[in-house]
Parts: C-alpha cells; structure tokens; sequence
C-alpha cells in the first residue's frame, strides 16, 4: 500500500517571471524536490495567490491544481498532433486567476519516454490509434502515475485540491495517494484538424472525459 506516500520535501523555491509566446504574463513560484520515488526532476509552479514563498502548510482555501505530463513537442514546438501546449497554456492562467499549481510531471508519451513516443506517432501513421501504438510498442495504454504529484502537494502542504483536469484517471490516483480532491475541474477542448483523431480516440476509450465532436474527425 503506497498509503501514504514517501515523505518529500521542498528543495528549493525561486520566483520565475512567465512570458508565453501569445503575450501573456504572470508571475510563478517555482519548486524543486528532495525525495521523489520516480527520480525525476519534477517542478511545481505556484501561480496566483500560491506565488508566494511557501514557508509553512498555512493557506485556507483549496487551490486549484493541474498535473500536466510533460509533452516537449506539444508544450516547447507547438505539435499540433495532441492539444498538450493549449493546455498547458489554459492550465496557467486559469490557476493564475483562481491560485493553485501546476505540477510539471517528467512522464513524456504517457510515461513511455520521447522516442517511444515518436515511434508510437510512427505507428499511428500507419493505422493505430494512440493506445494501439503504445500496445504495439510493449508498453501498456498509459503509464502515467501520479504518486509523485500527490508527494508534491503534500510537501508543499497542500492535502485538499480543486483538480484541473478531464482524465478521472488523475482524480483516482491522486485520492489513492492520499489527496482529497474536492472537485474535477474540467479543461477547454483545443481541436485542430491534426489532433481530431487523437482527442476522438481520447475520449471514445473513455479515459478522458471530453466531448468532442466526432465529425471534425
Ligand atoms: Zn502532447
């Protein structure tokens, strides 16, 4: 039982001035990590009111939080082949206005790693879906887990979360790991013609609760 998870703690915490490419500004509270079991150098960005120091687990309201995996083609090129950079992009100015974090989450390709992820894209150009691919590849349909989030909260004493987020998956870990999530929050559909398959494919293997309109596929 992973009840309740390994103790970790704040590394170190800095300030960190955000321009994104469309403008927009704001300013977040970066942290770093001692003691996280996947040895990843997952980051925390506290953003709105949660842009202070942390000194102490001392804030009354429940912060709005979204784990967001880690997609270098999505979030730092813009692929258009998942909605991964939108996302990421809504996910900090709604935690922003409201205060929360984001939890960056060094699992690319739904844990498989980047070039998994880019033999994965390989393999749905020649027919399957995203979750085929992954299968194809011998990994299973998603290798996500969020035991280190649930470290991170509890290191940044944060034990009850608004979630940001459509996958139920990420509700379920994270009340697993000793989290209570108050609320789903659900994220804006980013469609494009080069990522309509795969947000249909998202939702039609229900691990993501998105309505997306199967014609634009
Ligand atoms: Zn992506």
């Amino acid at each position: 039982m992973p009840l309740p998870p390994q103790t970790a703690t704040i590394r170190t915490q800095v300030s960190v001035p955000l321009r994104f490419a469309d403008g927009y500004t704001t300013l977040a509270r970066v942290f770093s990590f001692d003691g996280l079991v996947d040895g990843q150098e997952n980051l925390a960005f506290g953003l709105g009111d949660r842009a202070a120091a942390v000194t102490s687990a001392s804030a009354e309201t429940v912060p709005l939080v979204r784990p967001h995996s880690e997609c270098l083609t999505g979030d730092v090129f813009g692929s258009e082949r998942c909605d991964c950079g939108p996302q990421l992009r809504e996910a900090v100015e709604r935690i922003a206005d409201s205060g929360g974090y984001l939890l960056y989450l060094r699992q690319e390709g739904r844990g498989i790693g980047l070039y998994a992820k880019i033999d994965a894209y390989a393999l749905q150009d020649a027919g399957l879906d995203t979750y085929e691919a992954n299968l194809a590849l011998g990994h299973r349909e998603d290798e996500r887990s969020y035991l280190v989030a649930a470290q991170m909260l509890q290191a940044l004493g944060v034990l009850r979360v608004a979630l940001l987020s459509n996958n139920p998956d990420k509700a379920r870990q994270l009340r697993r790991f000793g989290v209570t999530v108050t609320e789903r929050v659900p994220t804006s559909v980013h469609l494009s013609a080069a990522n309509a398959r795969y947000l249909a494919t998202k939702a039609r293997r229900g691990a993501n609760t998105l309505d997306v309109p199967l014609s634009a596929g």
